[in-house]
């Protein structure tokens, strides 16, 4: 089933992520904490594709698992800075193959020391939405960013060049992590106004220790509000303490969210799935509203 057709309907629609093993050693367990999340019977999974796409057939595998033996919904990400044209398109030609039926179109980080652009390879995620046009009927997704992308200093230019990737073939987006609301109800405000309409999903990062919140500051460059340094500040050397607070506050966010009208929230659950169960918990009653 395409994404797309359950975010359309009128009911709350929680999904969670997972990565893949970077080597065939790590597939057990990534397999193994991705049936536990699909137990909490989300509306799909994501799969992640590994920086400079090492993990390209893992990523499908995973995708293929959840769809073909958990019988659940799986978004594929892909990524095109780090392959060649060729390379991308035997990706997605594999994928169409598994029956896979929706893809996160990304343009992926610029690997270091690589002369980009160059012209065996696509520049921009828009690109990749198109050249997936063609290889099929796939429900695709992309990125967005509330708090503007690293690289592009003018946030009106990001919102430009948002409505130009949807306009070329995007069906929903996903944001990056945020950790004010505000932020991405200011977001949502002027992507509109831009004419952007389709649905956003608002990704949820739980932060559950000190090094996550460093890893996510650097990849990201997130803003952390005053109320969630102070979390870190109090807790952040108890990590059962720290997990409570961070699981607390994702909550929170998504609580918050739900009552102001969103529909569909992304989980970035990064193969845990007891903090995917807690979260779970704490919406128990909330999700049937
Ligand atoms: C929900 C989500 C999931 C992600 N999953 C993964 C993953 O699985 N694997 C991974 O490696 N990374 C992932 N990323 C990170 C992502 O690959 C990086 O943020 C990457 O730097 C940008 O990808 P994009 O698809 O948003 O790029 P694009 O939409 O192509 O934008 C990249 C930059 O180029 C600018 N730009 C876009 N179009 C033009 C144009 N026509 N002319 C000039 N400038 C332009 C944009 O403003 C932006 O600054 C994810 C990010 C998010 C938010």
């Amino acid at each position: 089933m395409k994404i797309i057709d359950k975010l359309n309907e009128d009911r709350i629609h929680i999904s969670f992520e997972v990565f893949p093993p970077k080597t065939d050693a790590g597939f057990a367990k990534v397999r193994e904490a991705t049936d536990q999340i699909a137990k909490l019977n989300p509306s799909y999974i994501s799969v992640t594709y590994g920086a400079g796409g090492g993990t390209s057939r893992n990523t499908a595998k995973i995708a293929a698992h959840i769809k073909e033996e958990l019988g659940m919904e799986s978004l594929a990400h892909l990524t095109c800075a780090s392959s060649t044209k060729d390379e991308v398109r035997t990706v997605i030609e594999n994928l169409k193959q598994l029956g896979i039926e929706n893809i996160l179109a990304l343009r992926g980080d610029i690997p270091a020391g690589m002369t980009f652009p160059d012209e065996n390879r696509f520049h921009y995620a828009y690109e990749l939405v198109e050249e997936i046009r063609k290889h099929g009927d796939f429900c695709i997704g992309a990125a967005c960013y509330p708090e503007g992308h690293v690289e592009n200093e003018h946030k009106e230019d990001d919102i430009k060049f948002l409505k130009q990737k949807v306009d070329s073939g995007v069906d929903f987006l996903t944001t990056q992590m945020f950790f004010d609301n505000d932020i991405h109800y200011n977001f949502l405000y002027r992507i509109r106004e831009a004419g952007i309409t389709v649905p956003v999903l608002p990704g949820i990062m739980p932060i559950t220790g000190a090094a996550q919140m460093k890893r996510s500051q650097e990849l990201s460059g997130t803003v952390f509000p005053r109320r969630f340094l102070a979390l870190l500040d109090r807790f952040g050397n108890h990590p059962e303490a720290m997990m409570q607070a961070g699981i607390a506050y994702a909550t929170d966010q998504i609580i918050d969210l739900l009552a102001n009208g969103v529909k569909n929230i992304h989980i970035y659950s990064m193969n845990k799935p007891e903090v995917a169960a807690k979260i779970m918990n704490n919406l128990s009653e909330i999700v049937k509203c």
